[in-house]
């Protein structure tokens, strides 16, 4: 039995087809086919080198849905179900060692420095080869946090929950206090920021205010629960900042998101957030150009907490599947283009010229 999966080879080079040999499982190895696997912009920033984390030549994808069609261990799912063939199934997508001071002590495991992640830092020169998502079939070591998922639910809808999802909860839950009836600005409505507003929505927050540019973006963060949509084409900064204010008292917002992935969005933030105010950085995932920061005025004139956040846990999976599930519409409309697995070129390519919301490859 074989699988076509898409390889980067090469920075900045399109993805080469390649068919592998599907090799026997390792112990306790599931193979899994898959149905849909969603674009990340991680993976556009890994095919162009970057992202520190990518080794070549690398399968992509790390938010992938499928089918058990093979198992050889007896395991039991992160909610106890125990995993038989024909399962479908959503996993974490990185791996810990469960053993490290991150694990073990601080309880951060999503901070382990030895976490494997499937599609980021797997290359598919080492054995058992398949392990990301941009293919027909993966196989799934062990130690991998899988959640059962119901047959009767599109698959595509899912894969935000492996990724940009699983990151909001993280987000959300670092919090040391409820959300109930605070006014969140969410910077950004790709799919990591419409996560976030949904989510806040569902956490109890009396305002969500989505700074985003493109009006389909913005159309669709207002179906999400968006109360206040500023475009940032159309306002400027000071308008949008006037905008926050007038609905706080003059305070300013209790929490802003960024969900851009540019460290800029900081400066425009920091000014949006009430004194005691809290920002968590969710988008920024590769390195940038550092920023000036107003420590004083910013900072500590505010007292402001400034929490960034980096991936995400098997817990925050299992909410963010939950999520999904409860708001299907909604994540039905963030998919804007569906694309088979040998398109996955294109898809960047959809992905980098900012016209797809949410693309998925699909087998
Ligand atoms: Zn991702
Ligand atoms: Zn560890």
């Amino acid at each position: 039995m074989k699988s076509r999966a898409m390889v980067l080879e090469h920075f900045n080079k399109p993805l080469v087809q390649r068919e592998f040999e599907i090799p026997f499982l390792p112990d306790g190895g599931i193979l899994v086919k898959i149905f849909a696997s969603g674009v990340c912009g991680s993976d556009l920033h890994m095919a162009k080198g970057e992202d520190p984390r990518t080794p070549l030549p690398i399968i992509l994808g790390h938010e992938a849905i499928g089918e058990v069609l093979d198992i050889n261990t007896e395991k039991y799912d992160l909610k106890g179900h125990k995993l038989q063939k024909g399962d479908w199934i959503i996993w974490n997508r990185g791996i810990v060692c469960n053993q490290c001071f991150w694990c073990k002590v601080a309880k951060q495991p999503y901070l382990c420095p030895y976490r494997k992640i499937y599609g980021i830092n797997l290359s598919c020169e080492h054995y058992p080869y398949l392990l990301g998502g941009y293919s027909e079939y993966m196989i799934l070591f062990k130690e991998t946090d899988i959640l059962k998922i119901s047959t009767n639910i599109d698959p595509s809808t899912l894969v935000i929950a492996a990724c940009s999802g699983a990151t909001a909860m993280h987000a959300f839950d670092v919090l040391t206090e409820p959300i109930l009836s605070k006014t969140v600005v969410v910077q950004g409505a790709g799919p990591l920021g419409v996560f976030c507003v949904v989510a806040a929505k569902s956490l109890g927050a009396s305002n969500v205010i989505m700074i985003s540019g493109a009006q389909q973006r913005l159309d669709l963060a207002i179906k999400a629960g968006a109360d206040l949509v500023l475009n940032r084409y159309e306002l400027t900064e000071d308008e949008r900042r006037k905008r926050v204010l007038d609905l706080t008292n003059n305070r300013g917002a209790d929490l802003v998101i960024e969900a851009t992935g540019s460290s800029k969005a900081l400066l425009e933030g920091l000014n949006l957030l009430r004194r005691g105010g809290t920002y968590l950085v969710t988008g920024v995932a590769v390195p940038q150009e550092p920023i000036p920061l107003d420590v004083y005025h910013n900072l500590v004139l505010k007292n402001l907490h400034l929490q960034g956040v980096w991936v995400s846990d098997s817990r925050h999976l299992v909410q963010a599947v939950d999520i999904v599930l409860r708001n299907r519409d909604i994540f039905e409309k963030l998919i804007t283009h569906r694309l088979n697995l040998l398109q996955a070129n294109e898809a960047l390519k959809l992905v980098e010229e900012r016209q797809a919301l949410k693309v998925v490859l699909t087998s």
